[in-house]
């Protein structure tokens, strides 16, 4: 069983095809032809003719039992948002929250947003936070740098938080933000555009390395891709190259999103909670 933990059914270029169903089946062709069973989607903190809202995606796959909805969250209108969020968590129709410090000028650990932390606790899904760099120039990165996770991960012991891409490139600040606090976890999802070039895997194959090392629990780290924006098959190709036990390349392949999202990996017949409990 392999989980994508982190894709997209964004637009992000003139090349991507221009309707939600054309991307969502470019996706389920490329997770059947590299074996990967599950994927969840991360809805954007924006809607737009390029990115769909979280009720259009939920609409578009919640009907196939291998894709899973992560809401985005737009910070800056979370007061009208969050009812909305609160209602499609009751109905069990997303797994976790995704908020973008760095594309959104806020820091994460903003009193403001502690309605949204203390939704997630109650409806005990996890918080993906975008760490580190941004493809936007316009932007500000010191709002995602991991460091800043820390602050809300001690604040909100009872939501588990998930370091998106490792804080690329403070990957050593990501390391101790997870190493530190038992509710934090991480990514390893958009390190790179498109596939891997050999200079650029071999950096980031010591820098996830060293955060394997340093971290040093197999509970802690997921695999994701950010496709579209990277392929998922040299994707795969790099994450097989980690030096990583096995214990440690089985959670990271899956075994720690299932349990995390509360997913059915064993298909049919079982429950959300059989798929937690084949997790560990
Ligand atoms: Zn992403």
């Amino acid at each position: 069983v392999i989980i994508d933990c982190h894709t997209h059914l964004n637009r992000y270029g003139p090349d991507e095809p221009s309707t939600l169903a054309e991307r969502y089946a470019r996706l389920r062709a490329e997770m059947d032809a590299e074996g990967v069973r599950h994927a969840v989607v991360l809805t954007s903190y924006k809607v737009n003719a390029d990115r769909p809202s979280t009720d259009e995606v939920l609409r578009m796959v919640s009907a196939d039992p291998r894709m899973h909805v992560v809401a985005g969250v737009n910070v800056q209108q979370l007061e009208t948002e969050l009812p909305g969020l609160r209602a499609l968590l009751r109905a069990g129709r997303i797994r976790g929250l995704k908020l973008y410090p760095g594309y959104q000028p806020f820091q994460v650990h903003d009193a403001r947003l502690d309605p949204l932390y203390e939704t997630a606790a109650e409806f005990a899904v996890p918080v993906m936070i975008h760490t580190g760099d941004t493809y936007d120039p316009g932007t500000r990165v010191k709002h995602a740098h991991p460091l800043e996770v820390d602050e809300v991960a001690v604040r909100h012991r009872d939501v588990t938080f998930v370091l998106c891409h490792l804080g690329n490139p403070w990957f050593l600040d990501a390391a101790e933000v997870i190493y530190k606090n038992r509710n934090v976890m991480g990514d390893v999802s958009g390190l790179t555009l498109g596939e891997f070039l050999p200079r650029f895997e071999r950096f980031a194959l010591t820098k996830v390395n060293e955060v394997l090392a340093f971290v040093n629990d197999p509970a802690k780290l997921m695999f994701g891709t950010d496709w579209p924006i990277t392929s998922l098959g040299s994707y795969l190709r790099f994450v097989r190259r980690l030096d990583a036990t096995e214990e440690e390349m089985e959670g990271l392949l899956w075994g720690n999103a299932a349990r995390l999202f509360g997913l059915d990996v064993e298909g049919e017949g079982g429950s959300r909670r059989d798929g937690a409990d084949a997790a560990g």
